[in-house]
């Protein structure tokens, strides 16, 4: 049982001294002891070795660093540059490490990848996936560049700089007395209930978000919202937002488009759920925050 979220465990100084040093970064992507973690369509290299999924690293002296943009990730506790580089090619790129292969971060987050890992991993796939749908300047639509390590983007043409964008989740633990709301959306898997979530919408508060997914999702109202937890969710570039709040009506009413069903699960019922003994629903996955935040209101409530 992990007992975090999946990709909350970053583990490198982010260097934003050296970004800004452009010579300094070609030097020291080109390092042996740079590490370059390949992507092919968003999916990293790893290895399995018969044990859990690990990064497939490239040594930076070993890349052919002018056929790929290259994202610098950061600077490991050991002092060696980390990177991150999107292979451009139609067929999977074979060959690179031995009986390594592209996997969904998904996937190997769930194998039991080591959480570090994963939050480089996580920190990176959102940074290509950015680069790769934000090729053009959005305000003059010349082809912008890569600058500032990958954490930017410029356009020689007019001069405006981009950066990549996070969208905002709130992803709510709705409570009222010992029961707890969960949902499933109308093209999830079978027996799949999760916390209720939402995208934050310009000029929103944390609580002002999750006041109007619940009213408009589940026709629930919401009283006190607090912030508990939050996770970078790199499918693309989401950060979830854990809140609790307690429920101050108890009706549901469905919006179909967004829900095939809620319901209020007692504490006894999210226990059943979590031991695989609920008729109805399962448990999300420890990778995701609202297996966390379930976890969290049975532990506050023993
Ligand atoms: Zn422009």
């Amino acid at each position: 049982m992990h007992d975090a979220p999946a990709f909350t465990a970053f583990p490198l100084d982010r260097g934003e001294l050296l970004r800004r040093d452009a010579g300094a970064l070609a030097a020291l992507a080109v390092r042996p002891d740079a590490r370059i973690a390949p992507f092919w369509r968003l999916k990293p290299l790893v290895r399995e070795d018969g044990g859990a999924p690990a990064i497939a690293h490239l040594p930076g002296d070993r890349f052919e660093h002018a056929s790929t943009e290259v994202v610098f990730l950061g600077i490991d506790p050991a002092g060696a540059p980390v990177l991150a580089a999107a292979l451009d090619a139609e067929a999977e790129p074979a060959g690179l490490v031995p009986s390594a292969r592209f996997m969904e971060l998904r996937e190997a987050a769930a194998a039991g990848m080591d959480a570090g890992e994963a939050s480089i991993l996580a920190a990176a796939r959102s940074a290509l996936a950015w680069h790769a749908t934000h090729r053009f300047c959005s305000q003059c639509g010349a082809p912008s560049t890569l600058a500032h390590g990958g954490w930017k983007r410029l356009c020689p043409a007019c001069g405006t700089e981009h950066f990549p964008r996070v969208s905002p989740v709130v992803i709510m633990l709705i409570t009222r007395g010992d029961h707890t709301l969960l949902g499933r959306g109308p093209s999830w898997p079978e027996r799949f209930y999760s916390c209720l979530a939402g995208f934050m919408e310009p000029g929103e508060t944390i609580p002002d978000a999750a006041r109007r997914e619940a009213k408009e999702e589940a026709g629930v109202v919401l009283g006190e919202v607090s912030f508990l937890m939050s996770q970078p969710w790199p499918f693309p570039s989401s950060l979830m937002l854990g809140v609790r709040a307690e429920a101050l009506t108890e009706e549901i009413v469905l919006d179909p488009l967004e829900l095939a069903d809620a319901r209020w699960f007692s504490r006894a019922e999210v226990e059943a759920v979590f031991a695989g003994t609920h008729p109805l629903a399962r448990a999300p996955h420890p990778v995701a925050v609202a297996h966390h935040l379930l976890k969290w209101w049975l532990e506050s409530l023993r």
